[in-house]
């Protein structure tokens, strides 16, 4: 049967990526979201878009690709994807250390490099005490989370996907030995393939049918402060924030690692993010929060991606991860392929959901 319908359960970054690639090739889709769009970590994600966190050579090649496809996503949207690629400055060496910019990175085709304190006060002349080196990763990219995960909501309508917001999907549709769809709360829906792009909420669908998706789901919270003079151009992270400055002035600060019980007490971690931030950047002058998210990560137990055909379930297919800013360019482009030709993509081979299955 040649695919028609497509029903994607989830209007994250990833949801709405696939969305918007699926009807570009001609599919019917709906996408359901018990929400809506972006309110899950898509809206109070930093959206950073690189590869440099990687550290095996196939989950590299994944992050570059999606890079890449990210690019030509941008000139198929005719400005309206806005990605800054700026690059990022890296000093928290305990996560980054200098693996990005190791001949094993450099080898792989990353452009990283490790710059010195006079070079990050020329490329960031806010940093007025930098430390003495960093990882300057100059091809990423930075992306306002909602209004991106937005944006590729709109496209994808704009050439016939339908939303079907404020749904809930409650379980999976089982019939003739298929996925059929989904159960919602407003009634079944019915399509030729369901796509669960669900986040955290991935995991729960699949229980019914004994597949287990084991996760390490986590939270983050992100400061998002009023505008102030654009002063700076790259993503900062930091031995302890990670900082950014979008294009209207505010900038948006997290956290490398929450201590633990940090989120018990947000307003006190507020206090110490902002108060971190003003002592490093403190020409930027007083900082006002404006809004805070508190978000969940969907993390998938081994820390990789789940991507590709669900074993066992006909015509159902997962999409669940981590990075999913960065990997959705790549994720809907591949996934989309193989639904429509039932063709695997070597790139995706480590990515398997049937590698919890031994
Ligand atoms: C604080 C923080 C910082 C991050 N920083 C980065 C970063 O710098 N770079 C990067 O690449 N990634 C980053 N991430 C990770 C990235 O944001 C996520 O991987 C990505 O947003 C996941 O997108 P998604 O579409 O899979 O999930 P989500 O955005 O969570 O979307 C899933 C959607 O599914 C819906 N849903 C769930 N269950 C159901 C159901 N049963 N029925 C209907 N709808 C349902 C939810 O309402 C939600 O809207 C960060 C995340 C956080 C929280």
């Amino acid at each position: 049967m040649t695919a028609k319908t497509a029903l994607v359960v989830g209007a994250g970054i990833i949801g709405a990526c696939l969305s918007y690639r699926l009807a570009r090739a001609g599919m019917h889709v709906t996408i359901l979201d018990a929400a809506g769009p972006h309110r899950g970590a898509s809206g109070g994600s930093w959206a950073w878009l690189n590869a440099i966190s990687a550290q095996e050579k196939s989950y590299f090649d994944l992050r570059q690709a999606s890079l890449a496809a990210y690019h030509e996503l941008e000139q198929e949207l005719s400005g309206r994807l806005k990605i800054d690629w700026t690059g990022a400055l890296v000093w928290d060496l305990n996560t980054y250390s200098a693996k990005s910019d190791s001949p094993v990175q450099k080898s792989w085709g990353s452009n990283a490099r490790i710059v010195n304190a006079d070079e990050m006060r020329a490329l960031e002349p806010m940093l007025t005490s930098p430390p003495d080196g960093a990882i300057y990763s100059a091809d990423d990219g930075l992306v306002d989370g909602a209004q991106a995960t937005q944006t590729l909501i709109d496209a994808a309508q704009a050439i016939g996907a339908r939303g079907a917001f404020g749904r809930r999907a409650l379980s999976l549709l089982s019939e003739d030995n298929r996925i059929a769809g989904v159960k919602t709360d407003f009634g079944d829906l019915h399509a030729d393939v369901t796509i669960l792009a669900a986040g955290t909420g991935t995991s729960d669908l699949l229980v019914p049918f004994d597949i287990t998706l084991p996760t390490s789901n986590r939270a983050g919270l992100l400061i998002t402060t009023a505008p102030i003079t654009k002063r700076l151009t790259r993503a900062l992270w930091t031995d302890s924030v990670h900082i950014k400055q979008l294009a209207d002035g505010r900038l948006v600060i997290g956290e490398n690692d929450h201590a633990p019980g940090a989120l018990d007490d947000p307003e006190a971690t507020i206090a110490h993010m902002i108060e971190t931030t003003q002592k490093m950047l403190p020409a930027l002058g007083v900082l006002t929060v404006e809004k805070t998210t508190i978000a969940t990560r969907p993390i998938p137990g081994d820390g990789y991606p789940v991507i590709g055909a669900i074993p066992t379930l006909d015509d159902a297919y997962i999409a669940m991860m981590h990075s999913g800013f960065t990997l959705a360019a790549i994720t809907a482009r591949l996934l989309t392929q193989e639904i429509l030709t039932d063709e695997l993509s070597p790139l995706l081979t480590p990515y398997r959901l049937s590698r919890f299955a031994a």
